[in-house]
């Protein structure tokens, strides 16, 4: 075995983290994890990862539900995609694959939401296929250890270090190999404060030796953030409020959400609230109360929101049916009782404010 990926197996055996999808061969399970960390910390994963086990046993008890359902529990981990591109993989793996996972990495990036990554996490960890799971961690150990000097999204830093792993997990256990990379890049080699006086392969790091720890990897330029104004309407009438499900295909899409008027302009948004009645089709709405400016940043997009209360107006359930035959734009509208909020997935920005004004716990 290469010396570099036996030192590191070697810190992994007495330093690896005690994770719950450790050591599991399930590839349901293995395959939950890592759609529920990418882009999450392990301790924010947590929690959502025993939520799914416990309510999902198997592939096909996730595959027969609803898409709300699923939405719901994973409500608060962003990125809302992964979720329904993981109803739809376990879907087609109970319709194509009669419930069982693909063992090989080129199977498994044919299903919906796997990328190379899980792909290989999947294959390694359950079947012992040895394929590198590269991920930011590897990124980062071997741009560092090689002295790869190239933005990180580049194609020749991703060739070159893909090219490296595979190397080094030559003659490896696979699975252990991959897992003390993870643990390795979580712990040690960090992105910031990297732990070198504690590090098994500083004799072999390039970074350390010409002092460009922290410039490996090499970050591409940032893209600008992109500026959109949402203007919620809450409109409530006794105990209902007034929801719409954004149906679009942009973030948050089969969330549910308050009425929402985007505007684009990103200084000063030349916007009335009147325009709900516009929206949805009422003649008289009356506004008592604006709320503060409420920025939400997510990792392209600063959303500006600013919410409007409008006095009680008319809306009985029957008159939203009516509405709906009789204007299309209503078939994303529904009334709900204010204390089954917490049934409906939403964005956190709209959870938040409703928990803010006491509307939802
Ligand atoms: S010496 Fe530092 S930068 Fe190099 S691999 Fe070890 S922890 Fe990472």
């Amino acid at each position: 075995m290469n010396s570099i990926s036996a030192s590191i197996i070697r810190w992994y055996e007495t330093n690896g983290r005690e994770l719950p999808w450790r050591n599991e061969t399930d590839p349901f399970k293995i395959w939950l994890s890592e759609v529920i960390l990418q882009q999450t910390k392990v301790e924010q994963g947590m929690p959502y990862f025993h939520k799914f086990v416990q309510r999902f046993e198997n592939i096909y008890n996730l595959a027969n539900a609803e898409e709300d359902e699923v939405l719901l529990l994973w409500q608060g981990l962003g990125y809302y995609s992964r979720a329904r591109n993981m109803l739809a993989c376990a879907r087609k793996i109970v319709s194509d694959y009669h419930g069982k996972f693909p063992e090989t990495v080129e199977e498994l990036k044919k299903l919906p939401g796997i990328g190379s990554y899980t792909a290989a996490a999947i294959s390694s960890f359950a079947f012992r296929k040895t394929y590198p799971a590269v991920d930011g961690n590897f990124n980062r150990i071997i741009s560092r250890v090689f002295g790869i000097n190239k933005p990180k999204n580049a194609t020749e830093f991703q060739t070159e270090v893909f090219q490296i792993a595979e190397n080094l997990i030559e003659n490896a256990p696979p699975h252990i190999f991959n897992q003390a990379m993870m643990d390795f890049g979580s712990l040690v080699c960090k992105p910031r404060h990297a732990l070198c006086n504690q590090c098994p392969i500083v004799d072999f790091c390039y970074a350390f030796k010409n002092k460009m720890v922290n410039e490996l990897p090499m970050n591409p330029p940032k893209k600008p953030l992109k500026i959109r104004n949402f203007h919620y309407g809450i409109f409530h009438r006794k105990n209902q409020i007034l929801l719409a499900k954004r149906v679009e295909k942009d973030i948050w899409e089969n969330l549910y959400q308050l009425p929402m008027i985007e505007t684009f302009e990103e200084q000063n948004p030349t916007f009335s609230p009147l325009q709900f009645a516009n929206l949805l089709n009422i003649n008289n709405i009356s506004l008592f109360k604006t709320s503060d400016e409420i920025i939400h940043k997510l990792s392209h997009q600063k959303i500006i929101a600013r919410f409007y209360h409008f006095e009680e107006i008319d809306f009985l359930q029957n008159s939203v049916e009516e509405r709906q035959e009789q204007y299309r734009n209503w078939n994303s509208y529904l009334m709900t009782d204010i204390e089954k909020l917490k049934n409906y997935a939403m964005p956190q920005l709209v959870k938040d404010y409703l928990s803010d004004c006491g509307l939802m716990d």
